[in-house]
């Protein structure tokens, strides 16, 4: 073991504090005396921003082991606790948290000790990025540089290292075949291998989705399956199995479509059973998210030469070492550590990406080797795609020639949300800054070379005349919209503009009649009955978007001209450009349309297909949106008409589609209900034994608002647990105040508590934190109640604190007056049960209990769990009995299960 490093570390938890001195000697210390050494020599830490919140002292630096760690591994998977890091390294973990200091100081000499190993894998490049590290004023650079010897020869720069991506041939149409079901349970039978034969009701999906790849006999009426397959029987590889033979055979691609990133991640690591050769299978089985989550590379670049400075500069360094690395360029979810941006208080990631569609496609220098690009190639060829709800419709909502036609949508209960999202309507502040923006390019003080659409257009426009003129009337019109400092402004009585007067009126009349829900967080008042200066203002507005309409339609128009007769100086590389911008227009120009419907019905008659609000966005009393929302009512119509019917095979399954309910409902939940042809039913029953595993208890004696009690019954119910607690609010300010309340004891009694909106780390971090430590436990919110994958003894105790009734918001409302009311709201809350209720057997020897401290849970909402499940109503002191008798831990608990084997075995 490498010896530990000269100089101090300090660890900071709910428990205490302690520091390591660098001659070894390990102790607890005050609050004031850590922020004082702190501040005098730099320490050893791990996740500075976390650290600095227990210490109350936010500015705290030091030489933070996660910037370490993302420099020597890029690109390698660490759950960001000293334990964590330890296993990642091949280190004994720390037995206690006072041991946890002196841990520091030895995984920071173990990975400085990396840099001198002859089989360090991601040697290239760590040079030159150091020695700009130590431009920077990088903590580590200088114990870098004592050590990392100079490369010989000069590195390649970092773009040069990237692989390119080849162009193909468009791929043929596939071939017209079905799929046997002989055939697709022998292929189950391949996937599941022969330790575990596949189930009964694995072999009946596996056949029953075959039906869906049956040639399609009418257009407009894909073959559509709406599957329910209960935790357990195994539904991923069931329609894997018959979904990758139709691909294999026919030559086409099957898109397959998740909402949670979980989901995702498991369907990649079930790749492997697809296809073994890991080269094969990048090329077979590729994920694809929206453009948004992935790194551009020119955005880097811009990083790297300045563009950001201070620790955003820092950031964009460690994300060059990353993107040498990385699978993907993913950034959300990929394989860059989720922890790594927070670690810069979200300085600068977000501006690595493509989230302004400013992509200039083939005029950029590193368009052969975008991340983007690749991926959207890599999927044309793909057997399986697996990609996200959102994605999967917007690519077929605008038409892309990438749209999918086979479509497995799993977590199918989320195509309604998914939907509603995807066909929203927001006139807001932010989203017309950014059109101004992709317009206009950058004003006043911005830097880097983000483009306007004149600079990305430049050659277009003196070439066409027309266009030229075209372009120079859409920047003028889009200075109308909205520019930087306009929540400022608006807050002032000072907007500048009709869009932002419009803005201006929506926020007053918000504040005149809205109540809100949640101090400090968002406001809303429904559209109706708006007074003179709104409807004039609107009026106003809608003169100027229209007037940004017309030149951006008039340059579409002769962009495609230019495109039909193609003058010489359009190489392959500007057609690309002109191509892209064709299609950035092209959807630009149809939120536009969406906007100016909007505005058009502003003191006339509602439209009854739509449900229309005002609204603030606020966090903790913070403006930073205005908006008008639109929602269709029914989402699940422009889901029906933009995505299911152009397709041939529709599959959507979940573990909870019908739930208690009739197939009519789940028919409605997903678009199936709008499609001409008969639509087929499955369903098979989890092989799981509930009734022996799992128990439902409804605490009565925990009064509604008494926080104290709610904050003691948590802290009891998961010491009784010994951790493994998955703690679930309906407010943010609930979970917060029962956070502070309970954290310290219970970390003092060796009992981590991890919570969203508290801790300054991302929800999917926590989850990897919680899963990795049997007695940890975390808190959170809707995002929680079924995003959490964790198979095993880490999750063990489901705790509610109320019963979670939708939120009474402008278009819960009207949803809720046009599908029967109280039942509308019943159907909500058990989706919500059933979903909490799902996290707790994962897999075949989970046991858990499910408590909910509200007595005022109504029993008809009980049928939300499995029949078998027992369910007693009794007061706190028994419920903690029963805990206790039922979740004894200490020896039982399991070792944590490892990220990648945690996906074989949970749907
Ligand atoms: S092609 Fe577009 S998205 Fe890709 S690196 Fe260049 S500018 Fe960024």
């Amino acid at each position: 073991m490498a010896a530990p490093l000269p100089l101090p570390a300090l660890h900071a938890t709910h428990a205490g504090i302690w520091i390591a001195q660098a001659d070894g000697e390990a102790r607890e210390a005050q609050r004031g005396e850590a922020i004082a050494r702190a501040a005098e020599t730099p320490h050893i830490l791990l996740n500075a921003p976390l650290v600095g919140q227990r210490l109350g002292y936010p500015e705290i630096s030091g030489l933070d082991l996660l910037e370490l760690f993302a420099f020597i591994h890029p690109a390698r998977f660490a759950v960001p606790t000293p334990a964590g890091l330890s296993r990642a390294l091949g280190l004994k973990p720390p037995a206690s948290e006072a041991e946890a200091a002196q841990t520091l100081r030895v995984i920071a000499s173990n990975m400085l000790d990396r840099l001198v190993a002859a089989d360090w894998a991601e040697r290239e490049g760590a040079w030159t990025s150091n020695a700009t590290l130590q431009r920077l004023g990088w903590g580590w650079a200088g114990l870098i540089a004592a050590r990392l010897e100079r490369p010989e020869k000069g590195e390649r720069m970092l773009f040069a290292r990237l692989r390119q991506w080849e162009e193909a041939a468009e791929r043929p149409p596939p071939r017209t075949i079905a799929v046997s079901d002989d055939d697709a349970r022998a292929r189950l039978a391949e996937l599941t291998g022969v330790a575990a034969e596949p189930r009964e009701g694995q072999k009946a999906m596996a056949e029953a989705v075959t039906r869906v790849f049956v040639p399609r006999t009418k257009a407009g009426a894909p073959n559509m399956l709406l599957a329910e397959a209960g935790t357990g029987i195994g539904k991923t590889l069931a329609y894997l199995a018959p979904a990758s033979l139709w691909a294999e055979r026919a030559g086409g691609t099957v898109w397959v479509s998740t909402f949670t990133k979980a989901l995702q991640r498991q369907l990649d690591a079930e790749g492997a059973r697809i296809v073994a050769d890991p080269g094969e299978r990048a090329r077979r089985i590729v994920v694809r998210k929206g453009r948004e989550n992935y790194l551009c590379l020119l955005n880097l670049e811009d990083a790297l030469q300045g563009a950001f400075s201070g620790r955003a500069a820092i950031l964009a360094q460690l994300a060059g070492r990353w993107a040498a690395y990385t699978r993907d360029g993913d950034m959300v979810g990929g394989d860059l550590p989720g922890w790594l941006p927070s670690l810069f208080r979200r300085a600068g990631a977000a501006a690595l990406t493509d989230r302004r569609g400013e992509c200039v496609y083939a005029g950029c220098p590193h368009y052969r080797r975008c991340f983007i690009e690749r991926a959207e190639r890599a999927g044309r060829e793909a057997d399986l795609v697996i990609a996200n709800h959102a994605l999967v419709m917007v690519n077929a909502a605008r038409g892309r020639p990438d749209a999918p036609t086979r479509i497995l949508f799993d977590e199918g209960h989320h195509l309604f949300d998914a939907a509603d999202s995807t066909f929203a309507v927001t006139l807001g502040g932010q989203e017309a800054i950014e059109l101004r923006r992709w317009i206009v390019g950058p004003e006043g003080r911005s830097r880097g070379r983000r483009r306007g659409l004149a600079a990305r257009l430049m050659d277009v426009a003196s070439y066409d005349e027309e266009g030229g003129r075209a372009l120079d009337a859409a920047v003028e019109a889009a200075k109308a919209l909205p520019s930087d400092g306009w929540v400022q402004r608006l807050a002032e009585g000072a907007p500048f503009g009709p869009l932002e007067a419009l803005l201006a009126e929506v926020r007053g009349t918000v504040y005149a009649r809205a109540k809100a829900q949640e101090a400090g967080y968002g406001l809303e008042t429904e559209l109706a009955e708006p007074d003179g200066a709104l409807v004039e203002a609107a009026a106003a507005a809608l003169g100027a978007l229209e007037a940004l309409h017309k030149p951006l339609a008039a340059l579409g128009r002769r962009l495609e001209a230019v495109l039909e007769d193609a003058p010489d100086w359009l190489d392959s590389a500007a057609r690309a450009r002109v191509e892209g911008a064709i299609n950035g227009l092209a959807w630009r120009r149809e939120a536009l349309s969406a906007w100016i419907a909007l505005l058009g019905r502003i003191g006339g008659s509602a439209d009854p297909d739509f449900v229309d609000w005002l609204a603030i966005e606020r966090v903790e009393g913070r403006e930073y949106d205005v908006a008008i929302h639109r929602r269709w009512l029914d989402p699940t119509r422009p889901l029906a008409r933009a995505v299911l019917e152009p397709a041939h095979s529709v599959l959507v399954t979940s573990a909870t589609l019908r739930g208690s309910e009739d197939w009519g409902t789940a028919e409605a939940r997903t678009g199936a209900a709008h499609l001409p042809g008969p639509i087929r039913h499955f369903e098979t029953p989890s092989p799981f034994d509930y009734g022996r595993s799992t128990e439902v208890l409804i605490v009565t004696d925990i009064g509604r608002g008494d926080l104290a009690a709610l904050a003691g019954a948590y802290a009891r119910l998961i010491e009784a647990a010994g951790g493994g607690t998955l703690g679930l609010f309906t407010a943010i300010q609930r979970l917060k105040a029962v956070h502070a309340r309970i954290a310290d004891r219970l970390a003092r009694a060796g009992l981590p508590l991890f919570a969203q909106h508290v801790d300054p780390i991302d929800a999917g971090t926590l989850v990897d934190m919680f899963r990795d430590d049997p007695h940890a436990s975390l808190l959170g919110t809707d995002a929680l109640r079924d995003g959490v994958d964790v198979p095993g003894e880490s999750l063990r105790l489901v705790v509610m604190e109320r019963v979670p009734w939708p939120r009474p918001t402008v278009l819960h409302a009207a949803r809720r007056l046009a599908h029967g009311g109280s039942g509308y709201d019943d159907r909500v809350v058990k989706a919500r049960l059933a979903q909490a209720f799902g996290r707790l057997i994962r897999r075949q020897g989970d046991r858990g209990l499910f408590v909910i401290l509200s007595a005022a849970m109504p029993s008809r909402l009980l049928s939300a769990f499995p029949s078998e499940v027992r369910i007693s109503r009794l007061p706190l002191d028994a419920a903690i009995q029963r805990v206790g008798e039922r979740l004894s831990v200490g020896e039982s608990v399991a070792k944590p299960v490892a990220q990648a084997d945690q996906a074989l075995d949970i749907d």
